[in-house]
This record gives structure tokens, C-alpha cells and sequence, in this order.
């Protein structure tokens, strides 16, 4: 459940409200950035009767929130959360771009790979430093020296590094290099991880699971949400169906159903979502169209050669000309908002 205070409540009337969550055993959290402060009661609301605190002075409504979601909701929450990434605003409006090999390989690629993104017009570097792998005997990442030169290299070209963590026990390590913490498919319910991150402050990129579904992707950002600590950026990179002409089924109808549920940003990762490197253009320009505040795609200096994920990694031609296309589909995006917000 959620009380909306009236436009105007005064802080005596919010505290009188919270007096009374927590006689009733609750746990509460105030939305003060909107017009109208939100409360949400946390915990089980069902033996609560919403005419308790209709009836206090400065509230103007209950709403009864069905979803077992309540921080990452819209309703809790009715702006935008735009996250500020040390300078780098996702879910303004703009359209900001991840950009990087899916592994980093040594400090000659991951440099290579930052000339290359910034080129481009990405604002932050992608690459993996500790890597999922589906075999134990594929490459499973440089660690810590994976982390330094990424960071290095971003640096040098002026860009901001997202890089997944695969384990609690490294979770320090990689907050030390990154500005944004990447919880990949794979550990989309790794709820102790969730947990574990959510606490760091970092902004999270929540891959949406191999098989998850957008209920359960939201319920994963509400296990970051309540350590209250961290923004999510949600991430929708495929899900598993039968088809088998691509990687995964790239769910576009995610971006406006997220855009609707939850007021986190959500961007999308057209190289997971596809797994074939000419189909990334397409499905980035459709990401662009269906209203995602970004991307984060896979690029290489020499996709051939690539440690992983070669066959869906953009060259740089390529990449710069997906580049162009995109930005033309921002302008008119703009357009299109601008229309729709008069
Ligand atoms: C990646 O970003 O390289 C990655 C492993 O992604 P996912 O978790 O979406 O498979
Ligand atoms: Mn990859």
C-alpha cells in the first residue's frame, strides 16, 4: 500500500502518518521527489485498513499496490528516476550508449575498443572482466587486471565503464574500477547478490534473466531498491523461446511495459538479443523506436578474433554507421515526445 500526502502536506502531517506505520510493525520509505510525497508501507499490508490513514489530515489517498513490487513501481514512484552515472544521465530523455568488447582481452583491444566507442558517440565502456561462460573451459576473464586496464582505457577517452560481477566476494573489487555494476542474466535471481550490490550505491544494470519474465525481472530490481541505496538500469537483452535463427528472442515490448511498470530506466542490449552481428543495427534502431533510454552493445577491433561473443561484436565501420542511424532515430524520437507531451 502507498499514502499519497496532498500537494502542500506539511512535515508534521508526513511524520503522523509514519508514527503510524510503525506502531503497525511496518517499514515505510518516502518518495519526496515528486509534486505530491509518496509513502510506501513495507511489509504485509493486508490487516492495515486504508480508512486508518485516509483519515489523517494532509493525506489524499491510498492506493493498494497488487504487485508484490513496490519501490521499483510507478505508482510508489510517478517521475522518471534519471541516474546519474558521475556525469551521465540515463532516462532524461536522451539516449546514451554502452559500447565495448564483450571480454576484455589485454590493454591493446580494451584501448583499441575505447577509441572505437567514443568515435561512435558512446558515453560508456562495456566489457567483462569476469565472464559467465557456459563451458568451464571457455576464457573466464582477466579479473583484476581486466578491471584496471578497462578503467584505464576509459579514462583515457573520457568514458564511464559498466562491467558485470559475477560473486559477493568480489563485489568490492569491482565497485573499486566501475561506475556502473552489471548483474548479468545469468544471476538475474541471485537474490544474495541483488542484495549484496543494492548496498553499494553504485547504479546496477539488470540484465533481464535467460528465462525471465517481467514480473520477475521487477521483483530482482526491488531486491536492489529496498537497500535504498542503489538505482537500477534495466537491461533487456532476450529471453530463451524456441526459435532458434537467433541467440534469444529480442523482447521489445519490454521497454514500454517497463517504461509503464516502473519509473527505473531501461535500456536495450541488441547483441545479446540477437547473437548475429547484422542483426544488431536493425534491432538497436527498433530500441531506439520503442522508447529505450539507451543501449549497451558489443564492438571489436577485430571480431573474428574475438575472445567472445565475436560473431554478434560490430566492427568499427559498422559500428560507426549504426552510430549515424541511431542518432537520426533519437531526433525524431525527441520529435515524437515532444508532440506527445503537448
Ligand atoms: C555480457 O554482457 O557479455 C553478458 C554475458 O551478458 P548476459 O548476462 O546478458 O548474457
Ligand atoms: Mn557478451
Amino acid at each position: 500500500m502507498i499514502v499519497i500526502m496532498k500537494p502542500g502536506a506539511t512535515n508534521g502531517q508526513i511524520e503522523t502518518v509514519v508514527k503510524r506505520i510503525k506502531e503497525s510493525g511496518l517499514d515505510y520509505q518516502l518518495n519526496t521527489g515528486s509534486e505530491q510525497v509518496v509513502i510506501g508501507l513495507l511489509g504485509d499490508t493486508r490487516s492495515i485498513q486504508d480508512i486508518a490513514f485516509r483519515s489523517y489530515e494532509g493525506v489524499d489517498k491510498t492506493v493498494r499496490i497488487s504487485n508484490t513490487y513496490k519501490l521499483s513501481s510507478r505508482e510508489f514512484h510517478p517521475d522518471d528516476t534519471v541516474v546519474d552515472v558521475d556525469g551521465v544521465k540515463i532516462g532524461d530523455g536522451s539516449f546514451v550508449t554502452m559500447a565495448g568488447p564483450c571480454s576484455v582481452e589485454g590493454l591493446d583491444q580494451i584501448r583499441e575498443s575505447a577509441r572505437m566507442a567514443k568515435a561512435g558517440g558512446a558515453q560508456i565502456l562495456r566489457g567483462g572482466a569476469f565472464k559467465p561462460r557456459t563451458s568451464p573451459y571457455a576464457f573466464q576473464g582477466l579479473e583484476e587486471e581486466g578491471l584496471i586496464i578497462m578503467r584505464q582505457a576509459a579514462d583515457e577517452f573520457g568514458l564511464k565503464v559498466i562491467t558485470e560481477v559475477m560473486d559477493e566476494a568480489h563485489i568490492d573489487l569491482v565497485a573499486k574500477y566501475t561506475d556502473i555494476i552489471q548483474i548479468g542474466a545469468r544471476n538475474m535471481q541471485n537474490y544474495k547478490l541483488l542484495s549484496a550490490v543494492g548496498k553499494t550505491g553504485k547504479p546496477i544494470g539488470l540484465k533481464r534473466g535467460i528465462s525471465g519474465t517481467i514480473d520477475e525481472w521487477l521483483n530482482a530490481a526491488e531486491y536492489i531498491a529496498v537497500e535504498e541505496k542503489s538505482p537500477v538500469i534495466f537491461i533487456e537483452r532476450g529471453i530463451r523461446t524456441y526459435e532458434t535463427a537467433t541467440r534469444n528472442t529480442f523482447d521489445l515490448s519490454a521497454v514500454p511495459i517497463i517504461k509503464k511498470m516502473s519509473h527505473f530506466p531501461i535500456i536495450v542490449d541488441p547483441s545479446h538479443g540477437t547473437g548475429v552481428w547484422d542483426l544488431v543495427s536493425p534491432m538497436a534502431r527498433a530500441g531506439v523506436a520503442a522508447g529505450a533510454d539507451g543501449m549497451i552493445v558489443e564492438i571489436h577491433p577485430d571480431p573474428a578474433n574475438a575472445w567472445s561473443d565475436g560473431p554478434q561484436s560490430l566492427n568499427e565501420k559498422n559500428y560507426l554507421k549504426m552510430m549515424k542511424e541511431v542518432d537520426l532515430l533519437v531526433d525524431a524520437m525527441q520529435t515524437i515526445r515532444q508532440i506527445e507531451n503537448n
